[in-house]
């Protein structure tokens, strides 16, 4: 293999319906670092039905290229097919780096490409870089349960490929009117060569925990105990018109369901405030909310290590410590709204 025919950083931009998913948009901010640090080339990877019209906005995300499959066959996501659409493009292009958003289909994309194309794939990654001399992208992330961060490197194979979760990276600011090169290429499958057919596509309508998006988040930790002290999280969070997080622990007990964990095996959040009530600070809770903007814990322990990594902290017991704050919190968004402005949280 022959490293040096492999140039460009890459980004697989995933659409749902038409519109782009932002995990593929914040990757184009990370990608361009990469990418000027290589002084190569960042592309975007567009893959869907009527798609086109997508990628002037992957241009002013910083994207110089966009690589257009737009083809029927390509509307809905399906591995078969756009395993061969991406794997297409990697052989004929040759990327030195391909990234991924770790969505749910980003990382099925992904695992099948790199068996595609025979190259390797760190998952999950929270860091990317580049070592510029020997052109060695290194793709970091927790590992051994969260006590370490592993750097894995893909010395023999190219391209080299990451999945990365969706709210670590920064999306980058746009530049309205900055354009690119757009590479559209054809597509040879055909509905009979597929395995697999679409029959039918039922959306789950069930309102669920949105906590990636969240601005305010009150968590719950194991301090909580039960169901009636998760009750004062919660009416916290309805005064701060907040959205509910946990610790696994909590999860664990059945005082909440799995979408409401925070941390490695739950979501990574980036909201303005996240409120820690009872959470001790184990590392795997830490990588999904360390990057929040203000962090304030309540916790009883003094040397709890949740207070490492908070801006603020309460020592006190929660079950004194929530009821206050909901009060106060009422009382001020109350006379606040009372003055004629409209509240700060809104
Ligand atoms: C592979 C792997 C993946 C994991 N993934 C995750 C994950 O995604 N998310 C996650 O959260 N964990 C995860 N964990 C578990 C993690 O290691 C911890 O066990 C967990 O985060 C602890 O939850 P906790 O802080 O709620 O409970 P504890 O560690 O039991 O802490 C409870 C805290 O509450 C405080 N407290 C008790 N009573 C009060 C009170 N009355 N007032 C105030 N404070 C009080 C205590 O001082 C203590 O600090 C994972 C573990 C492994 C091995």
């Amino acid at each position: 293999m022959n490293f040096d025919e492999y140039r460009g950083v890459w980004v697989f931009n995933e659409q749902r319906d038409g519109e782009l998913v932002d995990v593929g948009i914040e990757l184009l901010g990370a990608g361009r670092e990469l990418a000027d640090k290589l002084e190569t080339e960042l592309c975007g990877v567009l893959i869907g039905h009527n798609v086109s019209g997508l990628a002037a906005e992957l241009f002013e995300h910083g994207a110089d290229k966009v690589f257009l499959i737009d083809d029927p066959i390509t509307e809905q996501y399906r591995t078969e097919t756009y395993m061969k659409a991406a794997g297409d493009l990697v052989r004929k292009y040759k990327p030195e780096i391909f990234l991924y958003g770790a969505t749910s289909n980003g990382k099925d994309l992904a695992s099948a490409v790199a068996t595609e194309v025979m190259t390797g794939l760190t998952a999950d990654t929270t860091l990317l870089d580049v070592n510029v001399e020997k052109r060695l992208f290194e793709a970091s992330r927790p590992a051994f349960g969260g006590n370490i961060m592993a750097t894995i490197l893909c010395k023999k194979h190219r391209p080299q490929m990451a999945t990365v979760r969706p709210k670590v990276m920064k999306k980058p600011e746009r530049q309205p009117g900055r354009t690119g090169e757009v590479i559209e290429e054809t597509f040879s499958m055909r509905e009979e060569d597929l395995r697999t057919k679409i029959i039918d596509i039922v959306r789950d309508t069930k309102k669920g925990v949105n906590l990636e998006e969240a601005d305010i988040i009150v968590a719950a930790g194991k301090g909580v105990k039960d169901e009636k002290g998760f009750k004062l999280v919660e009416d916290l969070a309805a005064v701060l018109n907040a959205t509910v997080g946990a610790s696994r622990d909590v999860v664990e007990a059945g005082i909440c369901g799995h979408d409401h964990q925070v941390g490695q095996t739950g979501a990574t959040v980036t909201p303005k405030l996240y409120i820690a009530a009872g959470i001790s600070g184990a590392i795997q809770h830490i990588v999904g909310m360390q990057n929040s903007e203000m962090i304030i814990a309540i916790n009883n322990d003094p040397d709890a290590a949740i207070f490492n990594t908070a801006h603020y902290g309460i020592v006190g017991d929660l079950f004194e410590v929530l009821p206050l704050l909901t009060e106060e919190f009422k009382k001020a968004l109350q006379e606040e709204t009372e003055e004629g402005g409209v509240p700060s949280h809104a």
